[in-house]
């Protein structure tokens, strides 16, 4: 397995690999890998002749108040997850190299960028949506897998690739989730035990919404019913519970069409996000 350091490593390889005719394909992440993480590298394994992950904690995308300096950095295990998935290589550069002095192009998806986490993240899209494109750009793959788990996160993507024509197929993958239902993510590790039992509120949420959308299409009355659970297990600080558009993001108050409920809660100082996919009622006759 390569461990390629700089943009330009990083180009020569991939050119190297277009140029023998095989396929690529990346899985983009911030390090801190778990199951979550592994099935993407397995997906892209499947799909490519050459499975190249990108490990870069990407500063662009933290506020001034949130966790970039604290974010776990385990590059030995990391690297570890990487081989057992059969990546080709991994990208680790750092962020002067993906942010050279001088740099001032950005990449803006405008009105997906706004709701949910983009009105508690002022610039976090703007930054997930740069750092996205400098990676497509250099790695030049066939195809790039994107969790469900980040779920405007993939919206955001999908859409910059469609407006800006760019020539990559992108995998949205399920959820994986522990065994309790709480979503694997690299935040989790922050949480203490009494927060991690707490956190189980979220995903147990999300599934009274998906239980009761099978008897009401009013999106109030799920929300209503959602956040009366995060509230029965202490859950006090909720930065957003909604049903959504599944395409556009935009909030619903009729469950009319494909929806996704979503939530961002903080467990002590850990800010959560799960989300779920919710069917439209079967009208009846
Ligand atoms: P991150 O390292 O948090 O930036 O995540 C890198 C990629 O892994 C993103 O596409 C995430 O959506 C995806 N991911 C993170 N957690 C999970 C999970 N529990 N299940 C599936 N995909 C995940």
């Amino acid at each position: 397995m390569l461990i390629l350091h700089t943009p330009q490593q990083m180009r020569t390889q991939s050119a190297a690999w277009r140029a023998a005719g095989e396929t690529i394909a990346l899985v983009p992440t911030m390090g801190a890998l778990h199951d979550g993480h592994a099935s993407l590298l397995r997906g892209g394994r499947e799909r490519a002749a050459r499975l190249v992950a990108s490990i870069f904690a990407n500063p662009t995308q933290f506020g001034p108040q949130e966790d970039f300096s604290k974010y776990p950095r385990p590059l030995n295990a990391d690297l570890g997850v990487c081989r057992d998935c059969g990546c080709d290589a991994v990208f680790v550069p750092t962020a002067d190299a993906i942010y050279p002095p001088g740099d001032q192009t950005v990449v803006e998806v405008t009105e997906l960028s706004r709701p949910l986490c983009g009105t508690f993240r002022p610039g976090h899209f703007r930054g997930v949506a740069t750092v996205v494109y400098k990676l497509l750009q250099l790695v030049a793959p066939d195809c790039a897998l994107f969790g469900e788990k980040d779920y405007q996160q993939l919206q955001v993507i999908n859409q910059m690739v469609r407006d800006l024509w760019l020539p990559v197929t992108i995998i949205p993958m399920p959820i994986i989730r522990e065994p309790d239902g709480l979503a694997m993510s690299s935040r989790n590790r922050y949480l203490s035990p009494e927060e991690r039992r707490q956190a189980t509120a979220i995903p147990q949420a999300l599934q009274q919404i998906v239980v009761l959308a099978a008897q009401t299409r009013d999106a109030a009355r799920l929300v209503a019913a959602g956040r009366e659970l995060l509230a029965s297990a202490g859950i006090q600080h909720i930065d957003y519970l909604e049903i959504v558009d599944a395409t556009s993001l935009a909030a619903l108050t009729h469950l009319d069409r494909p929806a996704r409920a979503c939530i961002a809660a903080h467990i002590g100082t850990t800010r959560l996000i799960d989300n779920v996919a919710v069917a439209v009622p079967t009208p009846l006759c």
